[in-house]
C-alpha cells in the first residue's frame, strides 16, 4: 500500500425520486484499487440530489423516508426558485451532499444495517458522484 488519495467518478442512473444502493460500488472499488486501510469520502455533485447512510436490510425504510421528506418538504407558493424544483433542492440539503466512512482490513466499516445511499430528488437523470479515498 502507497499512500495517498484517489478520486473516482461513479455514474448512475436515476428515477423520478428514490434512494440508490450504491456501497457494492463502492467496496468494489475499494477492493480493486487493493486499499487496506483508509478513509472513503462519498461526495455528491449535484443540487438536487444527495448522499446519505441508512438501513439498507429493510428496503421499507428508505420508502418511508422518502414519505417522511415529501411531508417535512411541501410546495410553498413563496417560493421563487424559476426551475420549479425547490422541494427537491430542500431535500437535498435536508440529506446533505456526503459521507465519509472508514476502510479497515479493505472493508468499508459501515454497521450491520447501514448501507451508503444515492438520494435523486428530481430525476429521472445521469447522475455522478466521487469517492475519494485518502489512504492510511
Ligand atoms: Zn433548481
Amino acid at each position: 500500500d502507497y499512500l495517498g488519495t484517489m478520486t473516482t467518478k461513479l455514474t448512475l442512473s436515476t428515477s423520478k425520486e428514490g434512494f440508490f444502493p450504491i456501497t457494492r460500488a463502492i467496496q468494489e472499488l475499494i477492493t480493486r484499487e487493493q486499499v487496506g486501510e483508509g478513509i472513503c469520502l462519498v461526495f455528491c455533485p449535484h443540487t438536487t440530489a444527495g448522499i446519505t447512510i441508512n438501513e439498507h436490510a429493510d428496503r421499507d425504510v428508505v420508502h418511508d423516508m422518502l414519505i417522511g421528506l415529501g411531508s417535512i418538504v411541501t410546495e410553498d407558493s413563496r417560493f421563487r426558485h424559476a426551475e420549479g424544483n425547490s422541494t427537491a433542492h430542500l431535500k437535498a440539503s435536508l440529506v446533505g451532499s456526503s459521507v465519509m466512512v472508514p476502510i479497515a482490513q479493505g472493508r468499508l466499516v459501515l454497521g450491520t444495517w447501514q448501507g451508503i445511499w444515492f438520494c435523486e430528488f428530481d430525476g429521472p437523470r445521469e447522475r455522478a458522484y466521487l469517492c475519494t479515498i485518502i489512504r492510511g
